[in-house]
């Protein structure tokens, strides 16, 4: 530790363990019997967050305050690079997504399950921010989300999109796929991932083989034989994904109550959403739509009027971008305050300009 940093070690520490906890839970265990965690002084901040085995450097300054988590990003996250990259060793050069990409991924889950998913990077005059809805944050508000795809080597990335469609990008689809196939299989995919190429060299068709072996397996056939049409979209393809609640119209028919639910796709992405309906009487009725029309209608026979649907509830389609419109309600709630929305997207920008210098 640099003098003037020292009691700032313990949020290192922490760090470190949260992180050493949580892939020894969810992926497998990290096989040395040592950690280095090396402080570089901030006039050599070119230094900060690179990973080497067993070897890492952090970054801070003497006044980040606890509420911005900057020094336990960057140590989960170079810690997250023991395992990707390290044991999992893929070529940085040819696909870096699988490194960078699904070492944000599991940076979003530990930051957020340790430090709060709303609250992990900030938390600081009542701006919040957890780690995955950062990197989600990043991928749709850039300039030209369909610029292109995460795959690829280094140089045919398009210019200025390396850390977006790299880092987050990634991040977000992982994400996603753990939204489509449920916690416990995404772990199940990870783990045999880890148990099968560790000290190995696998490249992003093993990892793809073990979704399309696992999902089949463990879900039947409710996303198709394989999640090829997943990958092609969201990793070797630029689709955008958007699902709108677009209108609810209850009316009578035949002296009977009936409503028409019409929900839209406007990106060229397709995929499989739930549609959750709430009545006025109280009753919820969830729908499954395959998502690849232009838009769909559900027309409910309930003898209840409808008073709000979503679309995506769970927020399973990490990479739509733009969760205000999957919802409608006939009645006008009181709407979130939005107002911080713009000051703090500037704010999370640069934030992500300094990431971005990281490795
Ligand atoms: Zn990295």
């Amino acid at each position: 530790m640099q003098p003037e940093h020292a009691d700032q070690a313990i949020r290192y520490i922490n760090a470190a363990k949260a992180a050493l906890a949580y892939f020894d839970k969810h992926l497998g265990k990290y096989p040395f019997p040592n950690l280095t965690i090396v402080d570089p002084p901030l006039d050599a901040q070119g230094s900060f967050g690179m990973e080497y085995p067993t070897f890492i450097t952090a970054g801070t300054a003497w006044f980040v305050p606890v509420g911005l988590r900057f020094p336990e990003e960057v140590v989960v996250h170079e810690f997250g690079h023991q395992y990707f990259m390290q044991l999992l060793a893929t070529n940085e050069f040819e696909e870096a997504w699988l490194d960078e990409g699904f070492n944000q991924y599991y940076e979003g889950r530990i930051m957020d399950e340790t430090y709060g998913a709303r609250s992990a990077v900030v938390d600081l005059f009542g701006f919040r921010m957890g780690d995955l809805e950062s990197s989600r944050d990043d991928y749709v508000h850039n300039d030209d989300i369909a610029l292109g795809s995460s795959f690829g080597n280094t140089w045919q990335l398009p210019v200025g999109q390396y850390s977006m469609l790299t880092y987050t990008k990634t991040a977000t689809w992982m994400r996603t796929l753990e939204g489509l196939v449920g916690k416990p299989v995404m772990d199940e995919i990870m783990q045999t991932y880890f148990i099968r190429w560790k000290f190995k060299h696998p490249n992003g068709q093993n990892f793809i083989d073990i979704v399309n072996e696992l999902v089949p397996k463990r879900l039947g056939s409710k996303y198709g034989t394989d999640m090829n049409w997943f990958f092609e979209q969201a990793l070797y393809g630029d689709n955008v994904f958007d699902y709108e609640l677009l209108s609810i119209k209850n009316q009578i028919n035949e002296e009977r109550p009936q409503t028409v639910i019409t929900v839209r796709r406007n990106g060229d992405g397709k995929i499989p959403v739930d549609v959750l309906v709430h009545f006025k009487n109280g009753k919820e009725r969830l729908f499954f739509w395959d998502g690849k029309a232009r838009q769909h209608q559900f027309t409910l026979t309930e003898n209840a009027d409808v008073l709000w649907a979503t679309v995506d509830p769970k927020q399973k389609i990490y990479m739509d971008t733009n969760l205000n419109n999957n919802s409608l309600t006939l009645k006008p709630s009181s709407a979130p305050a939005a107002k911080f929305a713009t000051k703090f997207l500037f704010w999370i920008e640069n934030w992500m300009q300094w990431l971005a210098w990281l490795a």
